[in-house]
């Protein structure tokens, strides 16, 4: 068990190339932590600067208090799961488990009992006598992680261990590393560019982008109230659309819709600054046809008309890709990261995508009527693409 925290951590690299920036982070004992960002935003090189293998240019990790920056990775009790999983061809399972063991020259009897108890959690008993080349993805993968777990480490990091895994195994190895480490209640730091993983396996999350932490916390804190139109547009599939909006007295203007400020920021008292992103959720669109939809305990919820461009029915749910007419957007910042597109009579459409029943009537080509929620928008400053309003 370890309490993990990064303190002002920066790494600049001989070429000049800035991985991180003054990244602070606290990674709590038990807790399945995970860091997610796009190729290149920096996971791999905080993760090697946590275990040791890489110096941090400022900045200090401490575990349990205790910093541990100059420490050698073998003196850190931390155990890592690489990308491409090592384990040895020519061993069999019982002996790549017992290797780091011979390693740290344990008794013989201890090992034993260590191999066979790690066999066990990760239910390898009837594997122990085959080699590698005998094994499936997902066997070899629980290798390398027993690998690990037979250390008794007090950290483990894991650097994208399902990667080299087909869409079923990834998930059925999702599944069973959280029941491993719900078992363990061991503190693990778990890094992918996956936002699925992220949210299925995490207890909390954090979202690196370019060096920098854009975001910590639960799944379900970045999800409803992401910290900025990054965070927004990273975390979620479908992805959440955007819209841009302007402030009209006490109105929300929308290209398809006006809201009262009042229904989408309740309370808010700070100023709203006049040109907005409003981030919509596929879910928060419902068909007017819908009985259980349109209202919200009994209150109208405001509708608009929509052309559906494209369906992708995926039997339990359909995405309707909905075209929307913009006014006026060339002028509007770069910030907005939906795409605008010009049809050949020069009218500017953006895309927003409903996830509404399979059973729902609606046809390519056709107009759909949805309601939204105007209480479950996101509001983004258009500049600066910070959240406006309920901070996160
Ligand atoms: P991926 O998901 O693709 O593995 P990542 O988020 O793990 O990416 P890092 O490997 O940490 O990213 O790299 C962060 C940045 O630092 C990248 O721009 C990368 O090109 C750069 N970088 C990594 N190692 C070095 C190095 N030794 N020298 C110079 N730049 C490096």
């Amino acid at each position: 068990m370890a309490e993990i925290r990064l303190v002002d951590i920066s790494k600049r690299f001989a070429d000049g190339t800035r991985a991180l920036e003054r990244t602070d982070l606290a990674i709590h004992d038990g807790e399945l932590f995970i860091l997610v960002g796009p190729s290149g935003c920096g996971k791999s090189t905080l993760l090697e600067i946590v275990v040791g293998l890489s110096a941090p240019s400022t900045g200090e990790v401490l575990v349990d208090g205790e910093p541990v920056t100059r420490k050698d990775p073998k003196d850190r009790n931390m155990a890592m799961v690489f990308q491409g999983y090592a384990i040895y061809p020519h061993m069999t399972v019982r002996e790549n488990l017992a290797f780091p063991l011979r390693l740290a020259r344990l008794d013989p009897a201890e090992i034993a009992a260590r191999v066979q108890q790690a066999a066990e959690l990760l239910e390898l008993g009837p594997l122990l006598e085959r080699k590698p080349a005998a094994l499936s993805g997902g066997q070899r993968q629980r290798v390398a992680m027993g690998r690990a777990i037979v250390r008794r480490p007090a950290l483990f990091l894991l650097d994208e261990p399902l990667s080299n895994l087909d869409a079923r195994l990834r998930g059925q190895m999702r599944v069973e590393i959280k029941r491993l480490q719900q078992r363990l209640r061991t503190t693990m730091l778990y890094v992918t560019h996956d936002q699925t993983e992220a949210m299925t396996l995490g207890d909390r999350v954090a979202v690196l982008r370019a060096g920098v932490i854009q975001q910590v916390g639960t799944p379900r804190q970045l999800y409803e109230t992401p910290a900025n139109l990054f965070v927004a547009g990273f975390i979620g599939a479908p992805a959440m659309g955007f819209l841009p909006a302007e402030i009209e007295g006490d109105r929300l203007c929308m290209p398809m819709l006006d809201l009262p400020l009042s229904t989408v920021l309740p309370g808010e008292r700070t100023p709203v600054p006049r040109r907005l992103i409003v981030g919509i959720r596929p879910e928060h669109f419902a068909a007017v046809q819908d009985a259980r939809a349109g209202t919200d305990g009994g209150r109208p919820l405001p509708c608009f008309r929509a052309r559906v461009e494209l369906i992708d029915w995926l039997g339990a749910e359909q995405h309707l890709h909905l075209d929307i007419p913009v006014v006026g957007a060339s002028d509007w910042p770069s910030a907005l990261p939906t795409q605008i597109t010009c049809d050949d009579a020069g009218n500017d459409h953006l895309r927003l995508v409903a996830r509404v029943e399979s059973d729902t009537p609606a046809a390519e080509g056709q107009l759909i009527d949805l309601s939204l929620d105007p209480g479950k928008l996101s509001v983004f400053d258009a500049h600066t693409g910070e959240r406006v309003g309920s901070a996160p």
